[in-house]
């Protein structure tokens, strides 16, 4: 979807993390609920507060209708676009992401000839989002122009090592999660908790059985393969 101006005016665009890294908050449909939802679960508002969503894998999602002034940056929501990147830890955030980030910052730019400047909430707030370095990300001036060429060679940092760690009973954590969710890809009926216990063991060792794969209940390098 190339991105279309809106009638309202807009001078800024601010760029956000979600400050998480979980992988079921990786969806701007569980980002609108933690904005829609009641308070206190929730903050009660009437749509989600950003306009655009980024997942890990680069997908763009939208959220709040750009014709509408974002729920985003206290104080500094009138005139602006806000675009929501999902991640907590500097070193999480993909390639993947930055690249759709600016792809679509050029879009705006472009759609703007250049009269609009980027931002991140950090700016004009005491938080510390994004916690990427967007001026860099997006090759920004000091005024937050869009002038110097972006840096969008970024190696993908999430290495799979890091993500597709060896696992064993009693292993707990975000790779315990994305495995729970593979395998309930698979047919598995597992409670997606991060917490590699005895219905998980079984699950990896029925899945080993299935594949042809040596099943030691293990999940290593041949398992993940498999798991794609
Ligand atoms: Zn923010």
């Amino acid at each position: 979807m190339p991105f279309q101006k809106p009638q309202r005016t807009v001078e800024r665009v601010f760029i956000h993390c979600s400050a998480s890294d979980h992988p079921h908050h990786d969806d701007v449909d569980v980002m609108r609920r933690w904005h829609t939802d009641p308070k206190p679960q929730g903050r009660g508002w009437r749509d989600i507060g950003y306009h655009y969503f980024i997942r890990k894998t680069g997908r763009l999602e939208e959220g709040r209708p750009l014709e509408e002034t974002p729920a985003a940056q206290a104080g500094h929501n009138t005139r602006t676009i806000a675009i929501c990147v999902h991640g907590l830890e500097n070193h999480r955030f993909t390639g993947h992401q930055f690249n759709a980030l600016v792809k679509l910052c050029k879009e705006i730019d472009a759609a703007y000839e250049s009269q609009v400047t980027f931002h991140g909430h950090r700016e004009v707030s005491s938080k510390s989002c994004p916690v990427f370095d967007f001026a860099r990300v997006l090759g920004l001036s000091e005024d937050g122009s869009m002038t110097q060429p972006p840096i969008t060679d970024r190696e993908d940092p999430v290495s799979p090592e890091l993500e597709r760690p060896v696992l064993r009973l009693t292993d707990r954590g975000d790779a315990v999660m994305i495995l729970q969710i593979l395998l309930n890809r698979h047919g598995a009926n597992l409670l997606e908790d991060g917490i590699f216990g005895r219905g998980t063991f079984e699950a990896v060792i029925a899945y080993q059985v299935d594949k042809g794969l040596k099943p030691d209940g293990i999940v290593g390098p041949a398992t993940w393969g498999s798991l794609g």
